[in-house]
């Protein structure tokens, strides 16, 4: 089968008896164009080792396998899992593993060291299996994704802009986000209620040591609950770990640089840096 030709994907669906399943996000790629830019954009050599979540009937393992890359391909779909490996000749060069991308052992799966991450992720968990796939420490060192439009645009939001969030300040900590391009729904069979767009993640070292990372992701986890309230007046009232008194806060503002009447959406990733640095000097000096 031809997997960039709309017609062939709906009549092996048809024939296969195959109804795609909203839930399980299976708008299957079927844009030549588009696959060519995906993998033109994750640069690719050959003998590079790539992890494909969510590969669906495989267009876009394919032309990993046709760039010289060794693809391991994870699918919870066992309909679509099953047949993979011989639907694509059974090569060498693929592992096919029918698993949830959210429950898998990252420690022990990401152990082999991937070079590189390229997946048309589904809409409903993309965001959280990217977050759980980039933030471990032995993440592969580039991601080529597809994921909705909305969450493309949270991932490079600046200071200020109406989508930054939390997903954003996580993903830039460690990467340089580049928007490669939209993507029309007609791209997709089934087609999507919502734009797509295609994002590369660059890993880059961010400085922090262990224990400021800590408070960083402790810091903006509570403090992007409220985003629009006033960093201090958020602070004031936050849970163990980030509890602490007047004076101690008052010194890690000073120490930081940073306005306690700032908000968090306005912060930049150095100004997050340099309020984790803060409470990881104030508390270690008072331990
Ligand atoms: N890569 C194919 C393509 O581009 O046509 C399919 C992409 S489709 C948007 C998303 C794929 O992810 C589907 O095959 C779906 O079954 C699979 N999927 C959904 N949730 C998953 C999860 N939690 N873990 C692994 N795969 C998942």
């Amino acid at each position: 089968m031809k997997l960039t030709s709309p017609t062939q994907v709906k009549n092996w669906c048809i024939e296969n008896g195959f109804h795609p399943n909203k839930t399980l996000g299976q708008n299957f790629l079927v844009d030549l164009n588009i696959l060519n830019i995906i993998t033109d954009a994750a640069g690719i050599s050959e003998g590079d080792r790539v992890l494909e979540i969510g590969p669906g009937l495989g267009v876009l393992t394919e032309a990993l396998l046709h760039r010289g890359a060794r693809v391991t391909a994870v699918e919870k779909d066992g309909r679509l899992a099953g047949r993979l490996d011989a639907a694509l000749g059974s090569p060498d060069e693929l592992q096919v593993i029918e698993a949830d991308a959210l429950a898998l052992d990252l420690d022990g799966f990401l152990a082999v060291g991937f070079d590189a991450c390229v997946s048309n992720l589904p809409y409903s968990v993309g965001t959280r299996i990217l977050l759980e796939l980039a933030l471990h420490p032995a993440a592969p060192r580039c991601f080529v994704v597809l994921v909705q439009s909305e969450v493309a645009e949270r991932f490079r939001a600046y200071p200020g802009a109406e989508a930054r969030g939390q997903s954003g300040v996580w993903l830039q900590l460690d990467y340089e986000v580049t928007l490669i391009r939209e993507v029309k729904a007609a791209c997709f069979w089934p087609k999507p209620e919502v734009g797509s767009a295609i994002v590369r993640l660059d890993r880059r070292s961010c400085g922090l040591s262990k224990s400021e990372r800590r408070w960083f992701f402790d810091l903006t986890r509570h403090a992007f609950m409220h985003r629009r309230k006033q960093l201090g007046a958020v602070l004031r009232k936050a849970p163990e770990p980030l509890s602490c008194s007047e004076e101690r806060l008052a010194q890690i503002f000073t120490e930081s640089g940073i306005d306690p009447h700032d908000r968090p959406e306005r912060l930049s990733g150095e100004q997050w840096q340099a309020l984790s640095r803060a409470f990881d000097r104030v508390f270690n000096a008072d331990d």
